[in-house]
């Protein structure tokens, strides 16, 4: 982008919108900005922009970003002479203003059914036009009105990316799987492999089942604290959960015929789960393939957290219909290798798009 231009994507992926906001990124010219979402190719440089502005975000963001990096950004601390500001938080809907060098800019935000507290970020311009950058959404999120530009995630933007179908029925056969394991005859442990937020929601859907009420949940402190945000804001996850690297930790999963469960962020399977042990659940967010694939000891399992394809040519759609303006849109390139397809299909349809940054 060049810096006549009111929006773009950064070559490290930081969103430039308008005169004064940098969003899901650092820029040290910038001293408003903004976070859409807990996720770390989102929220990583908080801190280095802390230290250069405040920093806009939902509370539910600011919570779980506190319970990631065991901070409190309630605190100002001093990184040498420089005072660190605090994070603002915004409800959603609520506009905030913002004046810097005379100039006045809005910043507002939008639901997003991404993750807990996630948003879309709105900046109206000193010239009234809309900025918005859509951050990550799902297939049941709704663009906000009059936009101007859109700078849009193409996480799963080819067109071989799908909704995931029937994630209800995805939910039922991974539960009837893991109450196959854990009650067998020689019965097995289970381990859940996924992201910060959809262990969470698993944690949630473990704990509202009820034949699996007798065996101990454990996680790491990390996630332990993530959930308890999470319960904070209404998810319903069973109190008790067990740190992995605490002694009674040890001794739950030393238990030959009680199995545990445990949820994990990394991929790496455990020692437990190569001596068969324990089940493999790996939750990925691939739905260009079958919802369930089985394999040996092992279940993959597609949950959504993003729009397909089809979805955002539908959210890009909204967008359209209601705006009065000559909707333009900027596709990130820089969180995702589906840009291109995604610029290629919308310019077909006749929509004014293109990708940043041109790599
Ligand atoms: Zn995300
Ligand atoms: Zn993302």
């Amino acid at each position: 982008m060049s810096l006549g231009d009111m929006a773009g994507v950064m070559n490290d992926g930081a969103i430039i919108m308008g005169d004064l906001f940098c969003a899901d990124g650092h820029s040290k010219d910038r001293h408003n900005f903004a976070i859409s979402h807990m996720h770390s190719d989102h929220a990583s440089l908080l801190t280095k922009c802390l230290y250069n502005g405040r920093v806009f975000m939902t509370k539910a963001t600011r919570d779980l970003l506190e319970a990631i990096n065991d901070d409190s950004y309630a605190d100002r601390t001093f990184d040498g002479s420089i005072k660190r500001k605090q994070i603002q938080i915004l409800e959603y809907k609520e506009r905030a203003k913002v004046l810097e060098n005379d100039i006045i800019e809005y910043i507002a935000f939008y639901h997003s059914n991404h993750a807990l507290g996630a948003s879309q970020i709105e900046i109206t311009t000193k010239d009234k036009k809309r900025i918005v950058y859509s951050g990550d959404i799902t297939a049941d999120d709704i663009p906000p009105e009059n936009i101007h530009t859109l700078i849009l995630d193409a996480t799963h933007g080819h067109p071989s990316y799908d909704k995931v179908k029937d994630p209800a029925s995805i939910e039922r056969r991974m539960l009837d799987k893991i109450d196959e394991v854990t009650s067998a005859e020689n019965p097995q442990s289970v381990v859940i492999h996924g992201h910060e937020g959809k262990l969470q929601e698993v944690m949630t859907l473990i704990s509202n089942h009820k034949t699996l009420d007798n065996f101990p949940m454990q996680a790491s402190a990390k996630e332990i604290k993530i959930a308890d945000v999470y319960r904070k804001y209404d998810f319903n996850i069973r109190e008790e959960i067990t740190d992995w690297s605490s002694d009674k930790g040890e001794e739950q999963r030393e238990e030959t015929d009680w199995p545990f469960m445990e949820f994990y962020t990394q991929n790496t399977k455990r020692t437990y789960e190569n001596k068969r042990k324990a089940f493999t659940f790996l939750l990925t967010d691939k739905s260009n393939q079958t919802p369930i694939i089985e394999s040996d000891n092992t279940w993959t399992v597609t949950t959504s957290a993003h729009a397909g394809h089809n979805e955002l040519l539908s959210y890009v759609e909204k967008a359209k219909t209601t705006t009065s303006e000559q909707l333009r849109i900027i596709v990130d390139n820089s969180r995702s290798k589906q840009a291109k397809a995604l610029v290629g299909v919308l310019r077909a349809k006749g929509y004014n798009v293109e990708f940043q940054p041109k790599i």
